[in-house]
């Protein structure tokens, strides 16, 4: 059986400037390292049983019918400068497909050669940020947090040179799209309005088919960002380089390169060994989306007739996100805490028992999933003072207790939210450690442990348990 991708490319389709056509450099000895069968039946993919015809396929040595691939241009501001030409340098857009249900999917290879944005890039992956993206962004999706997925990764039997020689890879990644903030940057900072006004018309028709022009389509991005940032610190997240050419318009998760899940909790984490002063931490999430978003406003400025008029509305608009955070950001607290309403209070309450989590150096996703156990006392263990949380833990219960919900109720909804298992940082990198050496069972026994987040499974408590001394992972590099 041959591959059948049910491509419509409509991306191809827009003015000149907003891609460069490129097919994907062939390398010498693909392997197939994983496919995801269940995402592949859900885009509407037939794939091979053949491991080696399937590497073939995500290689990019061998084009899928119908494919049509191209590289995209974008601008972006990195760590707040500007950089008016990025793109795709290691990406290559094989094109689009309709899924049964109708929706729309890039189907992008990342690591497969050069391309007209480059710069003095190699166009190459190598392994472990492969293996991370596949892990990071499937366990994202299990955690049911909107982001980009994990279809396949190959090896391609090269070698690629970073700090030392490494094993190259390929992955091939979905998304709904791959339009970035710094795609719509792009087209402004060249002046090309009409490619611009083209790109605004197709993220419309393809994101947010009801927004009335730009002002509306600015709405619709400044809400999805709120909550899918909601959604990243709900479960500990960091990006780790919200740069506006990582940000898309459709308000999924992507670029998963020197990103982590916390392990003890403090607001002013750090993981990317290239954020020196904290831009990106934990708790500035939230501001750094503010700012890109002015950036995204900025980019379809042009697009309106009375510019005067189009400031007024974009600033108000932009001002608007931070209300729009808080009501999302204390929605997803609500549910960490078990709570069902809503009442005064609920936010000092939730933010206080980060406070004390932070003091007490606790486990983030520990501490809420033992609190959404039948003996949430348990919670006490995670913090190296136990007495530290039982002030919190009398006046939470007390919250608990003017709901008068169902206990087992309770349990159920906020074990449903809290998960046992996260992607640990230690974990990924003993799993990039063994495959570089060729093992890759510990890669197929995490996406395992991974699958189900919000299940108890016993036997899966050493993917539970934070990192021992010694174990725990304070920088992670740039997925290059
Ligand atoms: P990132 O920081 O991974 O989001 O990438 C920033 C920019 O650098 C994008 O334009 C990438 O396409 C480009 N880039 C990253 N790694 C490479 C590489 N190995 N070869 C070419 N371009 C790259
Ligand atoms: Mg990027």
């Amino acid at each position: 059986m041959t591959a059948r991708f049910p491509f419509d490319n409509s991306y191809a389709r827009l003015p000149a400037p907003c891609f460069t056509r490129q097919r994907p450099q062939c390398v010498p000895d693909p392997r197939l390292v994983a496919v995801n069968r269940p995402l592949a039946a859900r885009l509407g993919i037939a794939l091979p049983d053949d491991p080696a015809e399937l590497a073939l396929i995500f290689s990019g040595n061998a084009l899928p019918n119908g494919a049509d691939p191209l590289a995209q241009a974008y601008a972006g501001h990195q760590f707040g400068g500007w950089s008016p030409q990025l793109g795709d340098g290691r990406a290559i857009l094989l094109g689009e497909v309709l899924a049964p249900d109708g929706a729309r999917f890039d189907i992008q290879l990342k690591g497969s050669g050069r391309t007209a944005y480059s710069r003095m890039g190699d166009g190459k992956a190598w392994l472990g940020p492969v293996l991370r993206e596949y892990i990071v962004s499937e366990a994202m999706a299990a955690l049911r947090i909107p982001t980009s997925r994990a279809l396949a990764a190959v090896t391609t039997g090269e070698i690629v040179l970073r700090e030392r020689p490494l094993p190259g890879a390929v992955l091939t990644r979905v998304a709904s799209s791959h339009i970035r903030i710094g795609t719509f940057q792009y087209l402004a900072a060249r002046r090309d309005i009409t490619a611009l006004q083209a790109l605004c018309d197709h993220t419309i028709a393809r994101h947010y088919p009801t927004a009335q022009g730009p002002a509306g389509l600015l709405d619709a991005v400044i809400g999805a960002q709120a909550r899918l940032i909601a959604q990243w610190m709900g479960v500990g997240f960091i990006h780790g380089v919200m740069n506006t050419d990582n940000m898309t318009l459709s308000g999924e998760t992507i670029d998963y390169g020197p990103c982590a899940f916390m392990d003890a909790y403090h607001p002013d984490r750090v993981f990317s060994s290239i954020d020196q002063f904290g831009r990106y931490a934990y708790a500035n999430q939230p501001q750094i989306a503010v700012w890109n978003l002015a950036q995204l406003a900025t980019a379809l400025l042009p697009l309106i007739a009375d510019r005067d008029a189009g400031i007024d509305a974009f600033t108000q608009a932009i001002n608007g996100f931070s209300d729009r955070f808080d009501a999302a950001w204390h929605g997803v607290l609500r549910a960490k805490l078990g709570l069902a309403t809503e009442a005064p209070g609920d936010a000092e309450l939730a933010l206080e028992l980060l406070a004390r989590m932070a003091e007490a150096r606790a486990d983030f996703t520990r501490v809420f999933r033992a609190l959404s156990g039948p003996d949430p006392r348990r919670a006490r263990d995670e913090c190296i003072d136990p007495t530290a949380l039982d002030p919190w833990l009398a006046r939470w219960q007390a919250r608990i207790d003017t709901e008068g919900r169902d206990e087992a109720q309770r349990i159920r909804a906020m074990q449903a939210t809290n998960p046992a298992r996260i992607p640990r940082n230690h974990r990924i990198e003993q799993t990039i450690e063994a495959a570089t050496k060729g093992d890759f069972s510990p890669f197929a026994q995490l996406m395992a442990a991974l699958a189900h987040p919000f299940d108890d499974d016993a036997h899966l408590a050493t993917y539970e348990a934070a990192p021992a001394e010694g174990e725990a992972i304070t920088a992670t590099f740039c997925g290059t």
